[in-house]
């Protein structure tokens, strides 16, 4: 079995159910007493959340892959980054660490691509709703189009995500929110929507649009490639 390095603490409310869903995904693909071999570095996620608000992201980069490097001589195969706003820094990171690394975007992508979807919708934190790195790499690669709330919704989708879920805080109110913003992006064409942060599945778990969590997708895929031979 392949040894998982996963990079977490961002925040550990998701990681915590990445280091679940793997073990309970190798037990289900083993049997018997099965359980992940895997390793998890887990930082602090004040500080990388006031560094991502104050664009520090050559140093936040450094960090991952020092976090990389330590996980790796502790004897990881390949990386799980537990987290999709920071893949916006992994570009070069099995370059610079040497070993594969599973992106979330690709995990997620797949999935929807398997179910025929042209047009989705994504929700995530300002950084991945806003900037390219993941919109782009999933049309460029799946062809698909990623469409993405208004303005004024990313900054409602996004202040919930770091001012409640990340802090373990679930509102009834912000999942009304969130019901309301997924109506908006299915009234412009969106056939699926992606969870495009970690812990936006704590707070919602079904509606009328299909729903594509990371978490669970992307922990699932990484206990698959710990076992394949
Ligand atoms: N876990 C979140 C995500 O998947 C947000 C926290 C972060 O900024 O890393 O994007």
């Amino acid at each position: 079995m392949k040894t998982i390095g996963l990079i977490g603490g961002m925040s550990w409310e998701s990681s915590s159910l990445y280091y679940s869903i793997i073990n309970k995904e190798v037990r289900r693909l083993l049997g018997k007493s099965h359980s992940a071999s895997c390793i998890m570095y887990s930082f602090d996620f004040q500080g990388i959340e006031e560094k991502q608000y104050a664009g520090q992201w050559e140093e936040l980069e450094a960090e991952m892959v020092e976090a990389g490097m330590k996980l790796k001589s502790a004897g990881a195969d390949f990386f799980v980054l537990c987290t999709n706003t920071m893949h916006k820094l992994m570009d070069h990171f099995e370059e610079k660490t040497g070993l594969p690394f599973l992106h979330i975007a690709d995990v997620v992508a797949e999935e929807m691509a398997k179910d025929g979807l042209k047009t989705i919708g994504l929700l995530g934190t300002k950084f991945t709703m806003g900037e390219d790195f993941y919109k782009k790499r999933i049309h460029e690669r799946y062809g698909m189009t990623v469409l993405v709330p208004d303005e004024r919704d990313q900054e409602d989708v996004n202040r919930i995500i770091y001012k409640e879920l990340v802090r373990g805080v679930v509102k009834e109110e912000s999942r009304t929110k969130y019901e309301e913003v997924i109506d908006r992006l299915m009234e412009r064409g969106a056939q699926g929507i992606i969870l495009g942060c970690t812990e936006i599945g704590i707070l919602i778990k079904k509606h009328r649009c299909p729903l594509y969590d990371t978490t669970p997708l992307h922990a699932a895929k990484a206990a698959e490639m710990s076992v394949q031979v």
